[in-house]
């Protein structure tokens, strides 16, 4: 591989030297690269997608980033929208996807907020910088790359070609410091080991452990964001061991945790292991995957041993149920926030399990054309599979789905609980 090394240069890698194929590149982020740099302004595709291309591997999203502003993005694209207050984006959109284009920003300096420099702008906490800023202000070495894909010339500042070789991944600047500033780069650091097989190295690895404490002040939003793109990036399995064996599951999933701990006969880790790697597969074969699902696996152990204990003080089955999910999702939302929309279905996955119970025709019916059956469903397999008492039920459930309508009638109980009869309420005094 040809180098060329100057002082405070970047190594530049020439399109000779290189594996990237030209094919592979979005075309529509070439065109807007080109239509940047023919207006004077420098632009590279940055971050996942030339560490993904350098690897092999599908780029998720082509990212820009240009020394343009962003006002002069969107004066140059017509479909071009700002985002963001904190820091400006232009997206440019094409029907209904989109591209991201930022300005190069500089490290974040605690007290520059406001001011304006001689190399940036600082407009809230954007600070615009050059391209060699933009590099240090990123996360780790390999996430750090830039791409010309008009002249085929990639640019490193900070070693993360060497890195990539070595599949190695390390902080840019002090690992310390960087944690500090953003607690989520440990979930990130993990995402990137499971996802593209590599090696968490130095202290970028070392650090996670003492400092993954720090993620309890995090927003909680941002945790659920941060993980779910863990749980579903196709290597949900190996990321959730990461997540455990460096000590930060507990700071997102302390529930979780706590039923792992208390597994005696390994039945809980069976089931979730199981739930993750389906949702691997699903992932691999370009199946849909839907997060109150695996949130619904997640908290399952506690939502039944409290589902019980509210059986025990006398409530009804359902009820106790109820009030289990309700103490279960409350408690889990003080640490990664669940939205509503999704945490709704969670609680419907849950509250139709003891449903799979009855198979009276009327009822399973009505249980068969619920929006939720298919999920509901899946769960009730992974338990059965996990060794929950459950295996009648899913075996019935799943021969109910393989049969016509005709041998559906052969199936139902004949015996069919009746509705009791209400009695009529007493009238108490007011
Ligand atoms: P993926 O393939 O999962 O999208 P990615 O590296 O593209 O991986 P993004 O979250 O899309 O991850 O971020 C794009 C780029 O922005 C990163 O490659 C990195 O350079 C930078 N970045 C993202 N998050 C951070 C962060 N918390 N701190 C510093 N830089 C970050
Ligand atoms: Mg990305």
């Amino acid at each position: 591989m040809r180098q060329s090394l100057k002082p405070e240069q970047p190594i530049v890698i020439t399109a000779s030297d290189h594996h990237i194929k030209a094919e592979k590149i979005c075309s529509r982020s070439l065109g807007i690269i080109k239509k940047l740099q023919k207006a004077g302004h420098e632009a590279y595709l940055v971050g996942g997608c030339v560490r993904d291309l350098l690897l092999d591997h599908e780029p998720k999203d082509f990212d820009i980033a240009t020394s343009a502003l962003p006002e002069q993005v969107r004066k140059l694209f017509s479909s071009a929208r700002l985002i963001g207050r904190r820091f400006r984006l232009a997206h440019i959109h094409f029907g209904r996807d989109y591209l991201e284009v930022a300005t190069f920003r500089a490290p974040h300096d605690e007290g520059a907020g406001g001011q304006v420099n001689a190399q940036g702008r600082i407009i809230h906490d954007n600070v615009y910088g050059t391209l060699e800023e933009d590099a240090w202000r990123r996360d780790f070495t390999i996430n750090a790359l830039y791409y010309n894909p008009v002249n085929g010339e990639i640019l490193d500042f900070v070693g993360g070609l060497a890195d990539l070789e070595k599949r190695h991944i390390s902080l840019i600047g002090d690992p310390e410091q960087r944690y500090r500033e953003d607690p989520v780069r440990m979930m990130r650091a993990l995402r990137f080991a499971a996802k593209l097989d590599c090696k968490i190295t130095g202290d970028t690895e070392a650090l996670i452990l003492p400092m993954a404490s720090l993620l309890g002040a995090v927003a909680p939003a941002r945790l659920f964001d941060e993980m779910l793109k863990l749980l579903h990036s196709g290597y949900g399995l190996k990321s959730f061991r990461l997540l455990d064996q460096y000590g930060v599951l507990e700071y997102l999933l302390p529930v979780t945790v706590k039923s792992l701990k208390h597994d005696q006969d390994g039945q809980f880790k069976q089931l979730l292991e199981s739930a993750l790697q389906n949702t691997d597969n699903r992932i691999a074969e370009g199946k849909s995957v839907m997060p109150p699902f695996l949130y619904a696996i997640l908290l399952w152990d506690e939502v039944s041993r409290l589902k019980a204990l509210a059986q025990e003080e006398g409530h009804p089955e359902m009820q106790a149920l109820n009030i289990a999910a309700t103490d279960v999702l409350r408690k889990q939302v003080q640490h990664t926030a669940i939205p509503k929309r999704f945490s709704n279905i969670t609680r419907e996955i849950w509250t139709l399990q003891p449903r799979f119970h009855s198979r009276e025709q009327r009822r399973a019916n009505a249980l068969f054309n619920n929006i939720r059956f298919r999920a509901a469903y899946d769960f009730l397999v992974l338990r059965a599979q996990s060794g929950e008492p459950v295996s009648d039920e899913s075996q019935w459930w799943t021969t109910f789905q393989e049969v016509t309508a005709e041998e559906r009638l052969l199936m139902y109980s004949k015996t069919g609980k009746r509705r009791k009869k209400r009695r009529p309420r007493k009238k108490t005094g007011t």
